[in-house]
């Protein structure tokens, strides 16, 4: 029998009509219209893209959004002041600068200059601490929204064997962290892991973020598995045609796998829906201050 498909985008529509509904609550209660400010310097076509659809979609819940586009040859010290500016205010809950950023910029200086607790991408080192250390955070999005669609699927994940393959800060590494607090057993898998297709057999959930397309064959799996897929690469077919493509051999994994996230239409909408719910997280915890 084929695998379920996860279906990413529905299960966001979902959940944003969930975080509309809490933000009118918000708005209602305590008059606070959740704020989110979406930073984005140069001109790269894809990040201009995502930016827009994080713009269009917190407006769609409700949230209030800026975007702030700033020329390639910004230098740091002027995003800095701006980080700075907006981390002090009131209106702005949560502060988002679009990764990646041009070479004369420090990206660890930028995140770290960030006020924690606006931080709704969850990069901070402050919310990275958090989260290794099993503490409430702002969680990065990707992989919350990675952690919803596998808890759509499994009640509960304690004991299970989690293979993550991708280490990266922004990916791999908080998803470990997630599975573990989850009850996993958890393997985490990179580019100098030796013999990949038995870690990844022996993998009772699989997370892929690595950004190579195909990068894990059907025959790697194990029956029954569920897979996450995170991998989005822009592939040109032989006819000319640009398609998205995850880093897992969909058509193969499909006749292997117990459940699996297309590309695109699975993890990709999750990680928008998370970062309004952070915003929204972001925003009531100055109800507390
Ligand atoms: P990255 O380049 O920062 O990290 C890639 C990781 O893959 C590294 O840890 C590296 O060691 C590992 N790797 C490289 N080659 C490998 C190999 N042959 N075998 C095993 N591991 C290998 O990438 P990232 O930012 O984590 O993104 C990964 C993918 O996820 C990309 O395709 C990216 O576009 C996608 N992504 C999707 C979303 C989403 O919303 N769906 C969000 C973030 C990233």
């Amino acid at each position: 029998m084929p695998a379920t498909i996860i279906d990413g985008k529905a299960f966001a529509d979902t959940y944003k009509e969930t975080i509309a509904a809490e933000v009118a609550a918000l708005k209602a209660s305590h008059g606070i219209t959740p704020g989110l400010a979406v930073i984005l310097v140069g001109e790269d076509p894809a990040s201009a893209v995502y930016v827009r659809n994080k713009g269009k979609s917190a407006e769609a819940c409700g949230i209030h959004s800026i975007t702030e586009r700033l020329p390639n040859d910004t230098t740091q010290e002027y995003l800095l002041k701006r980080i700075h500016d907006l981390n002090s205010d009131p209106k702005v809950h949560g502060i988002l600068v679009q990764l990646p950023l041009p070479k004369q910029i420090d990206t660890n200086a930028v995140l770290d200059a960030i006020d924690p607790r606006k931080d709704v991408d969850g990069f901070h080192v402050v919310n990275a601490g958090k989260l290794s250390t099993g503490q409430d955070s702002l969680v990065p999005c990707t992989p919350q929204g990675c952690l919803l669609l596998l808890e759509s699927i499994h009640q509960d994940m304690a004991g299970m064997h989690a293979v993550v393959v991708g280490c990266s800060n922004i990916v791999g590494k908080p998803m470990a962290q997630l599975l573990l607090k989850a009850g996993c057993t958890v393997s985490l898998c990179h580019s100098k892991t030796r013999n990949l297709p038995d870690m990844v057999k022996q993998a009772d959930i699989l997370v892929v973020a690595v950004g190579k397309p195909g990068l894990i064959k059907g025959d790697w799996i194990k029956k029954g598995a569920t897979v996450i897929d995170v991998g989005i690469n822009r592939v040109t077919l032989p006819d000319g045609k640009a398609v998205l493509k995850g880093d897992v051999d969909y058509p193969a994994a499909l006749l292997v796998a117990g459940a699996i996230t297309p590309v695109p239409g699975g993890v990709g909408p999750m990680t928008i829906a998370c970062l309004l719910a952070n915003t929204l997280k972001a925003a009531r915890s100055y109800l507390k201050a």
